[in-house]
């Protein structure tokens, strides 16, 4: 490997730790202590009318609890979503979300049984008295639609689904959020002290808060601040698209590369359709950039789009970006249209660089003049990389790797793909000892 040993600015100074490792630390630390602060109040004031019950109030308050986490790692708080990504924080929600559905089934089977205990009733005779009560039912249809909303999201169901139907099954999380609140407001037996109520509710309208500040205000100040138009649509090839944006300020958008914005395209699309497309090109704070592949009709409707068409962009968001380099030299892998982050990190590129471009054929390898411009510019090494993969041609397989950059163990990895690609350089670069804390991969799925 020649010419990519010259820096082209000073790289930046380190940070003390890791940034991933930093926001995990903070934020599991700011969940063992509230989990602490909640277990101390629920010993001291938390005792239940039978022991039945007791427990019944346990899960209870842990379901909310995990409810209060799941709408936290959901909420793309920036501070997170930059550090931890938007990938990684939406796979906690979903493992979050099954031991939620087991901890609501046990409070509510705790409840039914507690209550028969204590009134001397059939369980069914029990259920259906708390049916009868306004607190109960709001609390009965809360848990069933926390269960529906749970199967759902079982693999084999999920994949049946298509994207939106199931986002919009999701979204009734909200209205059961709504009736487990009021169901809890009603009951009002959480703690017996004041001061512990006081700090349960505050803990929800801090988590509220966040969620509503992240998924709404935020977007929408930013798209009423940024005005963003579509300004120019430029074809790269038979099923690839590159949709130019402009707006006002946009300097001030908080964009780096390989980060991607969640886009809606008013009066063109649905106003419910939006799609999560990366910014191919590094932001300039004049323009944006994202480079889509037609797989359905949205990617393909983009063509079409009009000039001058408002654009309704949420982010940006995701932790592919420099802030998580750790050495100085990286290794930048793109299969497909994974190259559109890869594109725009080879851009902001200042240490010495080798971009690894896997395409089946050479006519698919879409941005490649620009690819070859910029690494000219950066003094970067870019090898397109076309074919099936098979015997004889398997470049991410640990020895193919090893023989195209024998210095990868002391290189920052980014890798963005097809997952199955993903997965396969990920597994390589295991077996060739470079260290997780060194791989950052874009799997261009969200759950
Ligand atoms: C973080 C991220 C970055 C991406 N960047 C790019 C990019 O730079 N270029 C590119 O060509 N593609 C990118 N994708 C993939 C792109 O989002 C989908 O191809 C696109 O949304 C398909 O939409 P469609 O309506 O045309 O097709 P559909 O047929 O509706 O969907 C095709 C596939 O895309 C998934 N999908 C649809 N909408 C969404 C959504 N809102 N969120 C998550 N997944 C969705 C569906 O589950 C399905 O698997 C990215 C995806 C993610 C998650």
């Amino acid at each position: 490997m020649t010419g990519l040993s010259q820096p082209m600015s000073p790289p930046a100074a380190r940070p003390i730790a890791p940034p991933v490792m930093l926001a995990r630390a903070a934020l599991w630390a700011a969940v063992g202590f509230h989990l602490l602060v909640v277990e101390v109040m629920f010993a001291l004031y938390g005792t239940g009318k039978n022991g039945i019950l007791t427990a019944a109030k346990f899960f209870g308050l842990h379901a909310a609890l995990l409810m209060m986490l799941q709408l936290t790692l959901i909420a793309r708080i920036p501070w997170l979503d930059r550090r931890i990504g938007m990938d990684r924080l939406t796979a906690w929600h979903r493992w979050i979300g099954f031991s939620l559905l087991w901890t609501v089934v046990l409070h509510g089977s705790f409840v039914v049984l507690g209550y028969s205990a204590l009134d001397d009733a059939a369980p069914w005779t029990t259920f259906f008295a708390l049916a009868a009560v306004p607190a109960g039912l709001l609390g009965i249809c809360a848990a069933a639609i926390i269960v529906g909303i749970a199967s759902v999201s079982f693999r084999f169901l999920r994949r049946r689904l298509s994207y939106e139907v199931w986002h919009g099954i999701h979204m009734c999380v909200y209205l059961a959020l709504l009736l487990g609140m009021v169901h809890q407001f009603l009951e009002g037996t959480t703690f017996s002290s004041p001061v512990a109520t006081l700090y349960w509710w505050a803990l929800w309208a801090l988590v509220l808060g966040a969620l509503v500040g992240g998924r709404v205000i935020l977007p929408l100040w930013r798209n009423h601040y940024h005005q963003f138009r579509v300004a120019a649509v430029v074809p790269e090839s038979d099923d690839v698209v590159s949709v130019h944006v402009t707006g006002r300020h946009l300097d001030r958008l908080p964009a780096r590369a390989g980060q991607f914005m969640i886009w809606r395209f008013p009066g063109h699309n649905r106003w419910w359709q939006a799609n999560p497309f990366s910014l191919s090109a590094a932001p300039n704070g004049r323009s944006l950039r994202l480079t889509a592949k037609a797989v359905g009709s949205t990617s393909a409707g983009l063509r079409h789009l009009p000039v001058g068409t408002r654009v309704f962009a949420e982010g940006p968001y995701g932790a592919f970006t420099s802030i998580h380099q750790t050495k100085p030299a990286r290794l930048l892998i793109a299969g497909g249209v994974g190259i559109t982050p890869v594109r725009s990190l080879l851009e902001e590129s200042y240490v010495p660089t080798v971009v690894l471009y896997r395409v089946p054929d050479l006519r698919d390898a879409v941005l490649l003049a620009e690819l070859e411009a910029l690494a000219r510019e950066r003094n970067a090494l870019l090898r397109v990389l076309p074919g099936r993969t098979g015997p004889g041609n398997a470049p991410f397989e640990p020895q193919g790797l090893y023989a195209l950059v024998p210095d990868i163990q002391h290189r920052d990895v980014y890798v963005c793909g097809p997952p199955r690609m993903t997965e396969a350089v990920v597994k390589s670069l295991k077996a060739l000892g470079v260290p997780g804390i060194q791989i950052h991969a874009e799997r261009f799925a969200l759950a």
